[in-house]
Order: C-alpha cells, then structure tokens, then sequence
C-alpha cells in the first residue's frame, strides 16, 4: 500500500472494509469476517441494522443540524430515556467518550466549587484505567505511554492501585473531589472490579462528602447484560459517562447526573457544539428502542452463558496459549500465555476481528444482537487459531 498522509497515530492492519451485515464485515472482494471486535465495542446491534438505518436516514431528511440555542425535542426525549432507565435526572450530550468523561471531571469540580468547597478539585483514579486521549483524560488515566511528549499533565488526579480500599482511604482528603471508576477496565484488559469494592467505594464516597463518577463508556448501554454495568453491584454514582454503544456506530456520548450535580452546570459553564445533534439522537433514541425492549438484556445474559461455557472449553483444551477467560456480558477477554497480537493475528488469519486490550489480553467484544450460530462459529474460529499457532511452533523456524 502506498504511504499514507494519515497521521500515524494507529497501527493498523491492512484490511479494509466494504460493508458490513448484523455481525460479519465484508472486504471489497467479498470476504467475509466475523466481527468481535464491534469497533471496539461500539456497534452494538452490529452492522447495517434496519431500525438504525431507518431512523438516521429518516431524520436526515428533516434535519441535521441545531445549534444548542434552541430547544432539541429528539434530545430532550433521548435524556428523558436515559433518565427513566438509570439513576441519573439529566443529562449533557457530547460526542466522545472522552468528552463525556471530561464533562464529568467538570461536573465534579463545579459541585464542590459551588458547595463553597472549591478547594475540592481532585479525583482519585485507579492503575490501569484508560479514559480518553484529552489532556485532562490522560492525565485522569495517568499511564506513561500515554502522557509522553505532552507536557505537565493536568493537576488533580491521585493514582491508587486497583482493587485497593485502604490506598484510596490513605489518599481521600479535603482536597479530593471524587473517584473516577471503570465498573470493568476495557482498555486495561478486561479486569472486574469486584461489585463489592463498588459498593465500599460508594460508602466511602458518602462518608466523607465526596462524588462517584463512573467511567461506562464502554461498560454501558447493555454490554454487561445490565443497562450500566454498576447496577450489578447494587449502587448508583452521581456521575456517569457513556458513549461507545449509545450510538450503534454513530459519534454520540452523554454525561448523566444526579439533580443536584447536574444543577451545578449552569448556562454558560459548558458547551458542545455537535453535543446532542439531531442525527446523533435519532440513532441513539433507536438504539434504545432496541436494548430497552423487554427480553433483550436477558438475552444477552444468555449469550454470554453460552460464549463463556465454549470459551472455558477452549482454555481448557488451549491451555498453553489462553490462561484465562475474564470479564462479564459480551464484554470477555481471553489472557494469552503467548504474546496477545500473535494471538490476535492467528483469530484474523481464521477471518475473526477481536481487539487487544492491556495485561496481554485479547478482547471479544461481539455485537449485543450475536446469535448462538455466530458464538458458535467464533470458538470454532478461536479453536482452529489455536491449533494453527501450535502447528506453526513446531515448526522450526
Ligand atoms: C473508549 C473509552 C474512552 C474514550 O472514548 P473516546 O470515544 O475514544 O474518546 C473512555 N473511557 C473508556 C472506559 C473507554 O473504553
């Protein structure tokens, strides 16, 4: 392939993509791949999906764009949505991931700087989180890697290791505002916090008057078989970012709160001028047609079951390359023993997209709408990548 004038800030493969249909990806000459990978957990009802094209192409006949100086009726009915099948009562519209995470570390500020506690502006982060790519998120995410080259980072994030209860009581004080959380680290490789540490952290938060934002951008919108990951744990944040699946594949992020956090972003104190774009709803009010209808999560939960149960098969076959299976809902990684992208390459040689993620894991993050034929097809898949990899091992090289 000829050189690119892309900035090259990925590596890619050189596949390319034609069109796609419910969970396969065609190239141009018609190959057809099977997709874990859903962009990295972002077209949740997989590719072309009726009731998605339906609604994006409806409402590019009406109208594209608003600016938010006007009342958005397809906003006000998405937040009343997301509001209705959540803990939070409002919500701000964004377009990234990142974006709704750095609403949130606004929010928080702003709630204690207007609760005559200004001096409350840190955030307690945790090892091994990823939160976006802005400088305040890298800064929140804190790993080396990512803040390299880009000068001091942002004040105001103390770093604690995962898991840990008594790091994050050692660090919480009158400076710290709150604690940033992923219910499950995805870009750090799919590692659970336990529900119980949730719940400790929530009681923490509240003993000491701080806030609990929780990072669902990727976690969210049924991936785990809930609507948001945290109702497994029983508790509910004040703050709460979400993005990748609301859209289905269309650039759409919010930010939901509480009343009396969200009161705090008065006109004026924040503002997105794509946030909340009329096509963006149409897509995300659609995508939520689908993922609240009765049945759908607990279908999910059923293929989850399934693609776990094969999956332990396949480890306890493969031993030597997968140690482990981890992570919950249609939001699974596999440990390689090997490095993950020798992995990662032999399930694409067998025409199944997965992402790596950190902690040498390969993530399978298949669209919520997978049937039972495809879960079945990808472990074939994995099973003949394993032996693909073992068979090129022997040989020596
Ligand atoms: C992907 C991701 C982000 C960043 O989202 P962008 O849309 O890339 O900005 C933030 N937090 C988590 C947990 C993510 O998985």
């Amino acid at each position: 392939m000829s050189k690119s004038p892309l900035v090259s800030t990925y590596a890619r493969s050189d596949l390319t993509f034609e069109w796609g249909d419910g969970a396969y990806l065609f190239t141009e000459d018609g190959e057809a791949y099977l997709d874990f990978a859903s962009g990295v957990a972002v077209t949740a009802l997989g590719h072309a999906h009726p009731h998605l094209v339906e609604a994006l192409t409806e409402q590019a006949r009406k109208v594209w764009h608003v600016a938010n100086l006007h009342r958005i009726p397809e906003q006000e009915r998405l937040a009343v949505r997301l509001c209705q099948a959540s803990f939070a009562d409002c919500v701000f519209f964004c377009n990234s991931g990142a974006e709704a995470v750095e609403c949130a570390i606004k929010m928080a500020r702003r709630y204690h700087a207007l609760h005559g506690a200004p001096e409350r502006y840190r955030l307690i982060t945790f090892d091994g989180a990823f939160h976006g790519r802005t400088l305040a998120t890298i800064s929140a995410g804190g790993q080396p890697k990512h803040l390299d080259g880009f000068g001091p980072p942002v004040e105001g994030f103390d770093k604690v290791k995962a898991g840990d209860l008594r790091a994050v009581e050692a660090v919480i004080g009158p400076e710290t505002a709150g604690i940033l959380i992923e219910p499950i680290m995805g870009e750090g490789g799919m590692r659970e916090v336990s529900w119980p540490f949730l719940r400790e952290l929530r009681a923490l938060c509240d003993e000491r008057g701080v806030l609990l934002l929780l990072d669902e951008v990727q976690t969210g919108i049924g991936r785990t078989g809930r609507f948001f990951a945290h109702e497994w744990a029983g508790i509910t944040p004040d703050i709460l970012a979400s993005a990748k699946g609301l859209g289905g594949g269309f650039p759409v992020a919010a930010c939901l709160a509480t009343e009396e956090v969200g009161a705090s972003m008065t006109p004026g104190s924040h503002g997105s001028t794509f946030g909340g774009n009329p096509l963006a709803m149409a897509v995300a009010n659609a995508v939520l047609d689908v993922v609240l209808a009765p049945g759908f999560l607990e279908r999910v939960a059923k293929m989850e079951l399934r693609l776990k149960q094969r999956l332990a098969a396949v480890r306890d076959e493969h031993g030597d390359l997968i140690e482990e299976v981890r992570g919950q809902g249609l939001m699974l990684g596999l440990k390689a023993r090997v490095p993950n992208q020798e992995l990662l390459k032999a399930f694409a040689t067998e025409r199944l997209l997965t992402v790596q993620a950190g902690d040498n894991v390969v993530r399978l993050l298949p669209p919520l709408t997978v049937g039972e034929a495809e879960i079945d097809l990808a472990c074939t898949k994995i099973e003949a990548a394993c032996l693909r990899l073992k068979a090129g091992a022997a040989v020596p090289a």
